[in-house]
């Protein structure tokens, strides 16, 4: 039989859901998840699941709750997020999903609409079989590749009602992943004194001033290497934008840099900015660079290897005969965020992180198959 998933698949990638990633340069009827939620909304109403919309009309959010037939059994909130990453360079026609040689190729396929597509169809034929054993807490989480504001959404909406664990959807290759790195974003500004560019002595440059940041930044991500954590390697830091000047003739009054700051389980932000304001401090440039934002875009991610939430998916991964390996990933994900919410919980997914964002982004069909299988399992075995 045909798994229901990988039509289930088509129809999602065909739908985009781009995420604009604070862009306003791309065509707006690719952007946001208002459509996908829309017939995500419409396919769990024709399963007579009760499922609402959350969150802006531009950037909803999908929740549905199903609880289990015979009462009792524990609840289970699978997050699978609604948006991708744009389009731009992709070298196969994004929403128009192809399948060939046992692959399913389009921007979302992997990364992670995959994800839904096995959920939906799993929770179809559980339901038809009336063996629905944990409470499940749908949702369809916007903006997972930027700022999580769906997450927060659909925290807000689900107001006291607390899942006992949380499984969010992201390629792994249906590993258990049970810890993942944060990420913190951290800007800071130089400001110098502008004049002729022919008499520099009269002011200040600000380019200067942030290179010597930029510097003391790098001595910092030297020093970062040797705090490891046994399975997600060390801490780090990247500087990823910087940005000054106006002309040739001018002494640049302004100029900003952005880092990247990767965090293990453990570490803070306050702790996190404490190390840049040190680190200036240190280069003798507090007085004229500043750090101006300092946030926490993904919480890390760590769940210790005997929760339920990771002995539940492991023994619904091995009794749908795949091996049940446990990893850490580099990358952040959702689960992270709401693990800072007090909810605990795994990742898991089919495909692997390698195709996420490509230029031709595909994803597995066995893998999708094995996913509804896993999903089967897990809401109607133990
Ligand atoms: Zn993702």
């Amino acid at each position: 039989m045909v798994d229901p998933a990988i039509g289930y698949l088509r129809d999602y990638v065909a739908i985009p859901s781009v995420n604009p990633m604070g862009r306003t340069d791309l065509p707006p009827e690719i952007v946001g998840e208002a459509a996908f939620a829309e017939h995500l909304l419409e396919q769990l109403r024709g399963l007579s699941i009760d499922a609402t919309r959350v969150g802006s009309a531009q950037r909803p959010s999908v929740v549905a709750e199903v609880n289990a037939a015979e009462g009792g059994g524990d609840t289970v909130l699978v997050a699978s997020h609604l948006d991708t990453v744009p389009v731009d360079g992709m070298e196969i026609s994004p929403f128009d999903p192809a399948v060939e040689g046992g692959r399913l190729y389009g921007r979302g396929s992997c990364d992670t609409k995959a994800g839904m597509a096995a959920l939906v169809a799993a929770l179809e034929r559980v339901l038809e079989r009336g063996v629905l054993r944990r409470n499940l807490i749908l949702v369809g989480e916007a903006d997972e590749e930027l700022g999580s504001q769906g997450v927060r959404d659909v925290l807000a909406a689900l107001d006291n009602r607390r899942p006992d664990w949380v499984l969010a959807t992201e390629p792994t290759e249906l590993r258990v992943v049970t810890c993942h790195k944060g990420v913190v974003h951290v800007r800071m500004e130089a400001r110098g004194r502008a004049c002729h560019a022919s008499n520099p002595s009269e002011g200040s440059n600000a380019i200067v001033l942030l290179s010597r940041a930029a510097l003391a930044l790098d001595s910092l991500a030297a020093s970062l290497s040797n705090r490891r954590d046994p399975e997600l390697g060390p801490a780090t830091l990247s500087v990823g934008v910087m940005r000054g000047g106006h002309a040739p003739n001018v002494v640049p009054d302004h100029a900003h840099l952005v880092a990247d700051r990767r965090l293990l389980p453990g570490e803070s932000l306050a702790g996190v900015r404490a190390e840049f304001e040190q680190a200036l401090a240190d280069a003798g440039i507090s007085e004229s660079v500043e750090i101006t934002a300092c946030s926490l875009e993904k919480p890390t991610l760590s769940t210790a290897r005997d929760h339920p939430a990771v002995l539940c998916c492991t023994r619904a991964l091995v009794a749908t005969g795949q091996k049940g390996e446990r990893s850490g990933v580099a990358f952040g994900t959702d689960a992270g965020v709401f693990e800072g919410a007090g909810l605990p919980g795994v990742v898991v997914g089919p495909g692997s992180i390698l195709r996420a964002h490509t230029a031709r982004e595909y994803v597995e069909i066995d893998q999708v198959e094995a996913m509804t299988a896993f999903f089967v399992e897990l809401l109607s075995g133990n």
